[in-house]
C-alpha cells in the first residue's frame, strides 16, 4: 500500500515531460489513471507506458484551453471511475518575446493554457474532489511564478496567476474545511520538450532558445515526478524542483526588487 493505491488521478499534459513522467510514477505506486492532452500520439506512447508499469489508464484528447470539453471531461472521468481524488495541473505551453513585439494573440494563448487551463481544470473537477472525501488539487507553476525575466512576461504572467490562484484556493479550502488538499509546484529546469514544442516572436532563433534551455535544464522528468509527489504525500503548500529552483527562490527573497536589475545584467551578458 501507498499514499497513492487505487486513488483516482487526473493528469492533464500527459503526452510528454513531467505529466508523462507522473502518470507512471503514479501507475507504480497504484493509482488509477485518467490521461490527457491536445497530442494523441504523445498520450498514446505515455498510454503504453502506464500500462507497462501496471496501471489502469483511460486516456482523452482533451485541449485543457476548452472550458466547455473540461467541464464535460470531469464529469465523464468522475462518472467513468466513480472517484476522483487527485488533479495534477500540469498541462503548458512555452513562448518567447517582448512584449513591444508580441501580439494580444501571442499573450492570449499562453494565458489560455497556462492560467485558464489551470482555472478549468481546477473549478471542474473541485467538486467531485470534495465528493471524494479525499481529494487533492496539484497545480504546476513554476520558478517564473516567483520571479520574473525578460522575454516571458506572458509565461510570468500566467504562472504567477497559477501561484496566486492555488494559494488563496488552500487557504479557502482550509477555511471551508472542505477535505481537498492543495500544492502549487515551482518546477526549476526540466529536462523535457518544453522550449522545442515552444514558439516565439518572429526573428528569434527557435534552436538557439531551445539549446539554451536545453543546457540549463538540469533536472530529469522522472526526478521531478518524484519531488512532487513526496510534496503530495506531505501535503506541502509549495513544492520547489531541483537545486536551481530552491537557490533562485532565496536569491529573490534576499534581493526583494533589486534581484530585477541582477537579472537584466544577466541576460545582457547571456543575450538571452
Ligand atoms: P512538455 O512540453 O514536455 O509537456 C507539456 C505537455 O502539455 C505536452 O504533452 C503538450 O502537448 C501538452 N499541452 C500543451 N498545450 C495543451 C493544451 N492546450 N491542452 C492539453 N495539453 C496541452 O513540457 P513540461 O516541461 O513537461 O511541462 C509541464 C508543465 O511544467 C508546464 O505547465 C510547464 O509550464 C511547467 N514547467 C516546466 C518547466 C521545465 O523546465 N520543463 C519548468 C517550470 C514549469
Amino acid at each position: 500500500m501507498t499514499h497513492f493505491t487505487d486513488k483516482v488521478a487526473v493528469v492533464t499534459g500527459a503526452g510528454s515531460g513531467i505529466g508523462r513522467a507522473l502518470s507512471v510514477e503514479l501507475a507504480r505506486r497504484g493509482a488509477k489513471l485518467a490521461i490527457c492532452d491536445v497530442d494523441t500520439t504523445g498520450l498514446a506512447e505515455t498510454e503504453a507506458l502506464v500500462k507497462a508499469a501496471g496501471g489502469e489508464v483511460r486516456s482523452d484528447t482533451l485541449d485543457v484551453s476548452q472550458r466547455e470539453l473540461v467541464l464535460t471531461y470531469a464529469d465523464s472521468i468522475a462518472d467513468h471511475f466513480g472517484k476522483v481524488n487527485m488533479v495534477f495541473n500540469n498541462a503548458g505551453i512555452a513562448f518567447t518575446g517582448d512584449v513591444e513585439e508580441m501580439s494580444f494573440k501571442d499573450i492570449d494563448r499562453v494565458m489560455d493554457v497556462d492560467f485558464w487551463g489551470v482555472v478549468s481544470g481546477t473549478k471542474a473537477f473541485l467538486p467531485h474532489l470534495i465528493a471524494s472525501g479525499d481529494g487533492h488539487i496539484i497545480n504546476i507553476s513554476s520558478i517564473f511564478g516567483l520571479f520574473s525575466v525578460p522575454t516571458q512576461s506572458a509565461y510570468n504572467a500566467a504562472k504567477f496567476a497559477v501561484r496566486g490562484f492555488t494559494e488563496a484556493l488552500r487557504q479557502e479550502m482550509k477555511l471551508a474545511k472542505r477535505p481537498v488538499k492543495v500544492t502549487c509546484v515551482h518546477p526549476g529546469g526540466i529536462a523535457t520538450n518544453i522550449a522545442r514544442n515552444g514558439e516565439q516572436v518572429e526573428g528569434r532563433d527557435h534552436d538557439k532558445l531551445a539549446n539554451s534551455f536545453d543546457k540549463m535544464a538540469r533536472t530529469s522528468p522522472e526526478k521531478a515526478a518524484k519531488v512532487i509527489l513526496k510534496g503530495v504525500e506531505k501535503n506541502k503548500a509549495r513544492v520547489l524542483i531541483g537545486a536551481d529552483a530552491w537557490v533562485l527562490d532565496k536569491f529573490v527573497r534576499v534581493t526583494g526588487s533589486k534581484y530585477q536589475g541582477l537579472v537584466t545584467s544577466f541576460s545582457k551578458r547571456s543575450g538571452l
